[in-house]
């Protein structure tokens, strides 16, 4: 008679004894029988899956950025934002885009103390190291693990220079250390707060804390001496752009105090494409024809860009707030400059 399905699958994990499993090995496991498998992965009050992890690096390079180091204590991300470019990581994850990227958490549990020996090797150069690039840093569960407040720690004793992007108001429970690292080798915090507009943020960020409690956070941390500015990125045609709503917003930030504001327009690629016309076709359906008009690319056209970000320009100087130009932008791909007068075109958003 052969096992229930629940107890059939149990023997992927329970071979590997009671040490953490590696990323491969829990990889193997999704890609041989589903995040059912993982019969380990805690479910806690936020309904969302943890699996422990051990990483066997943490500093990961990477080429076409602005800089060449990233750090990522967890993958995948309960805040859950539709637009988000990192879902595509979990498909190459074998996991998918949609509910799992927000819903099955990997925790790499020994991710602070890996990098503290990386930050130790006499070849480690001290270059600029972004964090939180593909995940967010300061998500719910890391009150629970507190591995970024330990890596924060980490990169100080190793006098290594970072910026670090999140949407989490948890970022101040970590001013002290932020500080210390700042006195150290440099920090900058690029809180993510792409719009304040109540109805865009419930739609398309469901997992996070109001954007009001985020400018809050900024004003704390700037107040506390952290060089801090804010990304409303990305922008989400039909949802932000409106000239009404960029204003509200850059004017929202000047008024917490956020040292600088850059602006990027969503792309979409991949599982996050696939992710987010599914959410528009499902929720939005009227709204379908033009995403897919504006996103006949991975970019809309280049005149549509220009002219959000002309909006934006004239509202920086309009709230004395400074761009954020020439400073190390998390989650932005290195592109030639582009044409920087506004051009007109066609679609109505
Ligand atoms: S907070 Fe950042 S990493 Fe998390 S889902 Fe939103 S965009 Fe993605």
């Amino acid at each position: 008679m052969g096992l229930p399905p629940n107890q059939a699958v149990r023997p992927l994990l329970f071979d590997l004894g009671p040490r953490t499993p590696t990323t491969r090995e829990i990889a193997q496991t999704v890609k041989t029988a589903g995040t059912s498998a993982l019969t380990d992965a805690e479910r806690r009050a936020d309904l969302a899956r943890y699996q422990e992890v051990a990483c066997r690096s943490a500093l990961n390079r990477v080429e076409g950025m602005p800089f060449k180091w990233t750090l990522n204590p967890y993958r995948g991300c309960t805040h859950g934002c539709h637009y988000c470019f990192a879902r595509r990581y979990h498909v190459q994850f074998e996991m998918n885009a949609d509910d799992e990227f927000a819903s099955m958490i990997l925790v790499k549990r020994n991710f602070a103390e890996v990098l503290a020996r990386e930050l130790d090797r006499p070849s480690w150069s001290r270059e600029h190291v972004a964090f939180g690039t593909a995940t967010d840093p300061y998500q719910p569960i890391e009150g629970h693990y507190r591995l970024t407040r330990a890596s924060i720690e980490a990169l100080a004793r190793g006098s290594t220079p970072i910026s670090l992007i999140t949407k989490g108001p948890m970022v101040v429970r970590d001013r002290d250390v932020l500080g210390e690292l700042s006195q150290a080798a440099s920090c900058t915090v690029y809180m993510s707060v792409p719009t304040v507009d109540e109805e865009a943020w419930r739609v398309l960020e469901p997992g996070t804390a109001h954007p009001l409690q985020r400018l809050r956070a900024v004003r704390e941390l700037a107040d506390g001496g952290i060089d801090v500015g804010v990304l409303m990125a990305p922008v989400v045609p039909g949802f932000s752009t409106s000239r009404s709503k960029l204003e509200r917003t850059v004017k929202a930030i000047a008024d917490h105090g956020a040292r600088f504001v850059g602006c990027n327009v969503m792309y979409l690629q991949d599982g996050t494409r696939t992710h987010f016309m599914k959410f528009i076709g499902r929720e939005f359906p009227s709204m379908l024809p033009n995403f897919e008009r504006l996103y006949a690319n991975k970019y809309p056209p280049e005149g549509y860009r220009n002219e959000v970000k002309a909006i934006v320009r004239v509202l920086q100087q309009r709230y004395s707030v400074q761009p954020r130009e020439r400073r190390e932008d998390p989650g932005r791909e290195v592109r030639p400059p582009q044409e920087l007068e506004p051009e007109q075109v066609g679609f109505r958003w």
